[in-house]
């Protein structure tokens, strides 16, 4: 067995390692170049936004570390910049209480209070975190949700200024199959046709493809199988083939 060894990045722990070993189930099925890769981004993450706690709330080493893993992994195979909309991150002990209206379907606005295990402010706006669901999560793929990815998920579809479940794409051509598929996929969750998609995914666009992400890393296998063309326009957008690393971790074991 190779042992992966490097000086700790600047800004995380020198233990980060064994925190991510510990907290994100993920860690398992990345190879040595892609954990190197995963703590410079967390690095960047950590060094260049803001990290703040909700009032009677403190940060940890853990915290941040766990948080920094998982929404780097989203961008595993995009680069730092993908995050340039994110500002800052603040993290709640549990569910966010919100008195702010927030969008509702087919454009309405639906006034507070919410409880939400996060948020994904518009544009420039923090990324709020539910640090107990974030935690759960971290260490439970096979549950389908991960409340980072889905935060940050809608931090990469708001960079085109509109949040439509179209994050930009590298390619415009890539954008009429994207429509298909996405929209197909959005219907057949509506009429009740979307596992391993979780239902709220049928909230709007936005959600849907918030929703898929989740999916898309955390229940991979399932997601190609019965979803394929869904599993392609991920794969291709977030240049990570998720189940490739679950098939690769099952034949080294
Ligand atoms: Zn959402």
């Amino acid at each position: 067995m190779r042992l992966f060894r490097r000086r700790p990045p600047a800004g995380l722990p020198e233990n980060w390692v064994e925190i991510v070993e510990r907290n994100v189930a993920y860690w398992a099925l990345l190879d040595d170049p892609e954990r190197e890769q995963l703590g410079e981004l967390m690095e960047a993450l950590i060094e260049e936004k803001r990290w703040e706690a909700a009032q009677g709330f403190a940060l940890t080493d853990e915290i941040r570390t766990v948080v920094a893993a998982q929404a780097a992994l989203l961008i595993l195979g995009l680069d730092f910049d993908w995050y340039r909309a994110v500002q800052a991150i603040v993290i709640h002990p549990s569910d966010v209480i919100t008195y702010e209206p927030i969008p509702g379907p087919a454009g309405t606005m639906e006034e507070g209070p919410f409880s939400l295990l996060g948020l994904a402010d518009h544009r420039s706006g923090p990324v709020l975190i539910a640090w107990d669901a974030a935690k759960a999560n971290a260490r439970h793929p096979a549950w389908g949700r991960d409340v980072v990815l889905h935060e940050f998920a809608h931090k990469l579809d708001m960079l085109d200024d509109v949040v439509d479940g179209t994050p930009p794409l590298h390619r415009p051509e890539d954008g009429p199959r994207w429509h298909d598929v996405c929209t197909r996929e959005f219907e057949l969750l509506q009429d009740g046709a979307g596992w391993p998609l979780r239902d709220y995914g049928a909230t709007d666009p936005g959600e849907f493809f918030a929703v898929a992400t989740e999916a898309f890393f955390n229940l991979p296998l399932q997601l190609e199988e019965a979803k394929p063309d869904l599993y392609e326009v991920l794969r291709d957008f977030y240049r990570q083939d998720p189940g490739a690393r679950v098939r690769r971790r099952a034949a080294a074991s």
